[in-house]
């Protein structure tokens, strides 16, 4: 893909303006929308469930308000009829292994699998597949009384973020989001035969989701489709993935049931659980959530388990508003596979935007200039790049409404924030040859 030389001309020096600072700002006419900033985000509310003492609710400046999960909305999704269960052969990857996209894909996606080109990605990869089998067990035979399931949330938390967890939340577990199947084995499906798919059965009320970073200065490095790119993604998965074995082991030692769901073994869709456990909105690429700091910065795992919880509310930080005007990373993508259309459609039973799964997931098994792709991860204005008050300022006013996100837009675009590659944090070798 060519770099885009020609925005350079038109980007602004991001040191020089944050130390003219004021001046500049008023000739945009943003320092008149952060009049009203205050020195803590006025509307961030604390979310119900139990707050971790290792780490405090941490929306940054975005102005939060809780939002709910019922039958017509999940936070500020809403569902307007019957979601049929999903079957996990319909897994981007798995289309591929299906022949459902290309055979160029089917090929790219056999031999090099996703990040393993990259000889980081496949150290991270296959430890990351070793943990497959750890998913579940058999609960302790006597159950630990609970009589403050917010005290056992909050304790939850707390042992994720020992466990190095970079976000945590807990949510009711939508059921629609159980796979309907799991898909059978890869032989199988290469030769596109689903017979020996397992129906998913569990039901467990709650789902508690840790989220890791994928790494802000890796990410600030990066083209977002370079060699890196798969082993950022595996550095979250790994991490996430071990995180969620060792909080399920611990709840089977209380004497409840816990399955972890991780990048090796899924029984369910994470959206879904990401934006009931409080941790962001959809977005204008179908499938990621956005954080308020962090953007889709991240990778998730979960745990199903009955033990006694209080769930946090989804949150509603303005992010779906904003996408509608933003529209940053159908215009950087690659491969087309985000859509321009300015409002959701209807799928499934929700109203969304919808992406080209097929068009993405076949530029990034054959990507020849990197492994796998992040670049509409790297260029979202919500993935914070920087401690600075202009970001800080920006943030609350992206969630305050789709005119001030306009304009807030356009200020990303002239720093060029999100398509920049800075050089001074490019700490990895490109090994092309494995390309
Ligand atoms: S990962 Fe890359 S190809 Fe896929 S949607 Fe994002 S920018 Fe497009
Ligand atoms: S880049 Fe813009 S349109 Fe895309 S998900 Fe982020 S905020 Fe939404």
């Amino acid at each position: 893909m060519e770099k885009q030389e020609g925005k350079q001309e038109l980007r602004i020096n991001r040191r020089n303006f944050l130390k003219a600072g004021a001046a500049s700002a008023i000739s945009m006419g943003v320092l008149g929308m952060t009049n009203a900033l205050p020195v803590q985000a006025a509307e961030t509310v604390s979310n119900s469930g139990g707050q971790s003492k290792l780490h405090p609710t941490n929306y940054g400046m975005a102005s939060v308000k809780m939002a709910d999960f019922n039958d017509q909305w999940l936070g500020t999704t809403k569902i307007v009829g019957p979601i049929k269960r999903f079957h996990e052969a319909n897994q981007g990857f798995n289309l591929v292994f299906r022949h459902k996209v290309s055979e160029a894909a089917f090929k790219a996606n056999l031999y090099y699998h996703a990040a393993s080109k990259y000889p980081l990605g496949d150290a991270l990869a296959k430890f990351t597949l070793s943990l497959a089998p750890m998913v579940s067990g058999k609960p302790a035979p006597e159950k630990l009384a609970i009589p403050d399931p917010e005290q056992m949330s909050q304790h939850i938390k707390d042992c994720a973020y020992f466990l190095r967890a970079d976000e945590v939340g807990i949510g009711k577990m939508p059921s629609f989001a159980y796979y309907e199947f799991k898909a059978p084995p890869l032989e199988d499906m290469m030769k596109d035969d689903l017979s020996k798919s397992v129906p998913v059965t569990e039901n467990l009320p709650y789902v508690i989701v840790v989220m890791v970073d994928q790494h802000l200065e890796t990410l600030m490095a990066s083209t977002g489709y370079d060699g890196i790119s798969g082993s950022q993604s595996f550095r979250s998965y790994h991490a996430t993935a071990v995180i969620s074995v060792i909080l399920a082991n611990y709840i089977r030692n209380l004497g409840y049931n816990a399955r972890a769901h991780h990048f090796s073994n899924y029984a369910l869709i994470l959206a879904p659980c990401m934006v009931s456990a409080g941790m962001g909105e959809m977005t204008r690429t179908g499938d990621c959530m956005a954080h308020p700091t962090l953007g889709f910065r991240t990778k998730a795992a979960a745990v199903t388990t009955d033990l006694p919880l209080a769930p946090d509310r989804p949150i509603d930080f303005g992010a779906q508003d904003f996408c509608r005007v933003c529209k940053k990373c159908a215009d950087n993508c690659p491969s087309g596979a985000i859509t321009q259309d300015e409002d959701y459609i209807e799928k499934n039973g929700i109203l969304r935007w919808q992406t080209d799964i097929k068009k993405c997931v076949e530029f990034r098994v054959t990507n020849k200039e990197g492994s796998m792709c992040g670049l509409c991860m790297k260029v979202c204005p919500w993935n914070s790049k920087e401690d600075s008050w202009f970001h800080q300022a920006g943030t609350f006013i992206g969630s305050k409404g789709e005119t001030a996100s306009n304009l807030l837009k356009q200020v990303d675009d002239m720093f060029g924030y999100g398509t920049e590659q800075v050089e001074k944090f490019k700490w990895w070798l490109e090994w092309p040859e494995r390309y």
